[in-house]
């Protein structure tokens, strides 16, 4: 009887479990990848994108071609639910998928609830896919002019976004203004002083108005409310407010921490659910504190991919342990880029050709074909 691994999303964790499971298939076992798009995005070359300096193929990784040379077999569609008394998976056209054994690396949401209004006014990052999309919808609108674009949110992802849009509509000959909004005392925050000293420092140079320690309270069509009683005019708003946990998992009955993200031990196994293994933004690993990026997602890739054929095949399971600190390289928009390491700071165009090198590397490991993956 052939046995039933599903994975759910194919995020940074599970195209790596699909490369390992293709260059050595587990014997009695078929693969499934639940995915809604074909095209999934490698984030750290995200910003490059919307800068201009990487096409939408060159950022984002073709899982008809992975699953097909790993002999994965895809499924286009969201999974919504799960029954786990029967093992099947709900997804949004009906469909139910059996499993014996279950992987969930399916991202996080957008973190929108906190402001009212922020879901019909503006454009969240995340999906990816409808972001990029409402990113083009933006820069055809720019063209006209003299638009102001505010980008709620002062961590990485925001800071990195707004540099990117700015030096795109630059290139576009569509000059935007551009206010950024943080609800801290600081830019960056996780990342040492020196970073956050040389971001400010360049969005300083760049024409970026910084507002810090100021919560949006109310998103309305043109404007939003500030928790000063302000109103700031803006006639586009991107929403980088940081990683909300998707309520199907927790209304499934799985075990999830406070925010909802499903809650896992040092094996990446559910702590309700043996069945049911998680990885990246969606999991809540058990004493870890790192943060939701795509750097621990892909770090978990091989010890998950190793724990489902353990678990497959009755073995004991690997222990995983998140790094310390991990190194973040930070696009500044203009193909230069900042790394941001514990305490160190450091930065240029050598910078963003390292990051280049490596992004570009990762990305190409799930360019090959069969036989050579
Ligand atoms: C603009 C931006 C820049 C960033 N830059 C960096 C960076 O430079 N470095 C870094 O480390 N991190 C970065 N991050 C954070 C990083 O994107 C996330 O931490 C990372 O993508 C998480 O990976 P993941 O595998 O958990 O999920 P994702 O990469 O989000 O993949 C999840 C996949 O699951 C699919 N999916 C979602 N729901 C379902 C469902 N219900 N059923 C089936 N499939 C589903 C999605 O379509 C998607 O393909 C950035 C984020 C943004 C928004």
């Amino acid at each position: 009887m052939i046995r039933q691994l599903l994975l759910i999303g194919g995020g940074h964790s599970h195209i790596e479990v699909i490369r390992r499971f293709g260059l050595s298939p587990e014997p009695g076992v078929a693969v499934t990848l639940l995915s809604p798009d074909r095209h999934t995005a490698y984030s750290g070359m995200l910003p490059g994108h919307v800068a201009g300096h990487y096409t939408h193929a060159e950022c984002h990784i073709d899982l008809g071609t992975l699953c097909r040379d790993a002999g994965v077999r895809r499924i286009a569609g969201t999974a919504e639910g799960l029954d786990l008394a029967r093992q099947l998976a709900r997804c949004d056209d009906g469909q139910e998928l059996r499993f014996d054994l279950l992987s969930i690396d399916a991202g996080s949401a957008p973190a929108l609830d906190a402001v009212p209004g922020a879901r019909d006014h503006g454009l969240p990052l995340r999906p990816v896919a409808r972001f990029l999309e409402g990113w083009q919808a933006l820069r055809a609108v720019a063209r006209g002019g003299g638009l102001h674009i505010a980008v709620v949110g002062a961590g990485a992802a925001g800071v990195e976004i707004a540099l990117a849009m700015q030096h795109r509509l630059a290139l576009d000959a569509a000059p935007a203004r551009f206010t950024l909004i943080g609800d801290g005392p600081a830019i960056l925050a996780g990342h040492a002083r020196g970073v956050q000293r040389r971001f400010e420092r360049i969005l300083h140079e760049r024409g970026i108005v910084l507002h810090l320690d100021v919560a949006v309270e109310r998103a309305e069509a043109g404007a939003l409310w500030l928790c000063r009683g302000e109103r700031c005019a803006a006639d586009a708003v991107v929403w980088a407010t940081g990683a909300a946990a998707p309520a199907w998992p927790r209304a499934s009955g799985l075990q999830t921490d406070a925010a909802g993200f499903i809650a896992v031990d040092e094996h990446l196994q559910s702590l309700s659910h043996p069945g049911v293994f998680t990885a990246g933004d969606i999991a809540s690993m058990t004493g870890a504190s790192h943060p939701k990026s795509g750097v621990y997602a892909v770090r978990q890739g091989p010890p998950l991919a190793e724990n489902l054929r353990r678990a497959l095949r009755g073995e004991k399971l690997l222990r995983y342990r998140p790094q310390a600190r991990a190194l973040a390289l930070i696009s500044t928009g203009d193909r230069q880029a900042v790394a941001s390491y514990g305490p160190f700071a450091f930065g240029g165009r050598w910078v963003w050709r390292w990051k280049d090198h490596i992004d570009r590397g990762f990305v190409a490991r799930y360019r090959a074909t069969a036989g050579s993956m």
